[in-house]
């Protein structure tokens, strides 16, 4: 069996990041950019007042003559007609172009009006003053941003700002969700007898969504071959296919079989960890224009999914989106109370960061085992218990892996 690290070695060997692709603005927030982007226009495109005031000649405010004759006014979005005279003041707004002539803006607060000249109060006006000069921000033909670099909002404003509708991009991980299990009813039912409600579909989709992937849940597959290999043969076209349920050693245990049969690839099954041990994982066919899909097969109870999901999934959908992480984000903490633990596997036991002092210390909770999720719904993550008999102190440092 092997460790979680092996394991993680073994799937991190075999994810790149995903091909190149145009991708609409509106979905390429959080995407890594693939291309240069040149700016099309000077930025501002026009010398652009910063404030609501008066366009001038800071020459002729040099003297103690303070008064101006008010000439047009100008509104952003109005381009001025006509350049501004000696002694003149324009009334400008922010955000609109200065006239041919001004060289500052002063601000309305420091002016006063009166019928058809403007008084500007006594202190100097510097030549520059108030405006952005045009290109200040940006040249056009300028590289404004590099390949490689992750799009935040201001990145995306950017793309905008130089005309872009479209951007390529290492584009954001597709995911399947597919739940397997005869006892499953979808959460608007009341489950009948043996039934359960199928909480993994709902879950993994978050946890996907929060991993920057984009998630779509299948209906749930039945324990019987031939329409679980239907559901399954459907998610394969996805760059990762996610699978609850069926990897454990029951005879109705069917996704390995089925997976192998549709082409699959086994890596591995079975890690040394709890909750989780039977996770299965393998590489689909290739597809047309991208690598086969990654195929995760998580055990079918909502904890060992979850703690699967953030060791070996989430780092994938990272690699896959060519985001730079290099595994699960482990932190070490000290115990807040005493804590003992004896078994033949690590194990990540679900806590919570207490703040106490001098930084967050962990705080193991009590729990149910590998279904309690109202537990883990509680926790800020989970304590890496390592494996053997072990009785833990409070101030002793434990390993932490956040559920965030
Ligand atoms: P399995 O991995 O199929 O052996 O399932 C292990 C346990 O997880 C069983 O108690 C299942 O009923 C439960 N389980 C499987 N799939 C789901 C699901 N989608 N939602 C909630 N519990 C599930
Ligand atoms: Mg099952």
């Amino acid at each position: 069996m092997l460790t979680v690290e092996a394991a993680q070695r073994a799937v991190m060997g075999r994810v790149g990041p995903l091909p190149l692709r145009s991708r609409p603005l509106g979905e390429a927030s959080g995407c890594v950019l693939g291309e240069e982007v040149l700016a099309d226009l000077d930025q501002p495109p026009f010398d652009k007042s910063q404030v609501d005031g008066f366009a001038v000649r800071a020459a002729d405010l040099r003297g103690d003559d303070r008064w101006l004759m008010l000439g047009e006014e100008i509104a952003a979005g109005r381009p001025p007609t006509r350049p501004l005279g000696p002694r003149e003041a324009a009334a400008i707004m922010t955000g609109a172009p200065l006239p041919p002539g001004a060289d500052a803006v002063v601000m309305i607060e420091k002016t006063q009006r009166v019928e058809g000249r403007v008084l500007v109060a006594a202190e100097g006006v510097r030549p520059g003053q108030n405006y952005l000069a045009r290109g200040r921000e940006i040249r056009a033909g300028e590289a404004v941003l590099r390949p490689g670099g992750r799009l935040n909002a201001a990145a995306i404003g950017l793309l905008a700002s130089v005309g872009r509708t479209e951007v390529v991009v290492v584009p954001r991980p597709r995911v399947v969700v597919v739940p397997t299990g005869d006892e499953l009813v979808e959460p608007d039912r009341v489950p009948g007898p043996g039934q359960i409600r199928n909480s993994n579909a709902a879950m993994l989709r978050a946890l996907v969504l929060g991993g920057g992937a984009d998630a779509e849940a299948l209906p749930i597959a039945p324990d019987e071959p031939g329409p679980l290999a239907e559901v399954l043969g459907r998610g394969l076209a996805a760059d990762v296919l996610l699978i609850t349920g069926g990897v454990s050693a029951g005879t109705r245990d069917l996704v390995p079989g089925t997976l192998e049969r549709l082409g699959v690839a086994p890596v591995f099954h079975k890690v040394r960890l709890r909750p989780g041990k039977p996770l299965w994982f393998g590489v689909g066919p290739p597809r047309s224009e991208a690598p086969g899909a990654l195929v995760f097969g998580l055990p079918g109870n909502p904890v060992s999914g979850i703690v699967g999901f953030l060791l070996f999934v989430r780092p994938a959908l990272d690699a896959l989106a060519a985001r730079t992480g290099g595994g699960p984000p482990i932190t070490a903490h000290r115990l807040l109370r005493p804590c003992s633990h004896v078994g033949d596997r690590p194990t990540y036991h679900p806590a919570r960061l207490v703040e106490a002092g001098d930084g967050p210390a962990l705080e193991p909770l009590d729990w149910a085992g590998s279904s309690d999720l109202r537990t883990v719904a509680g926790a800020d993550g989970f304590a890496i218990l390592p494996e053997g008999e072990h009785t833990f102190e409070p101030g002793e440092i434990v390993n932490f892996l956040p559920l965030g």
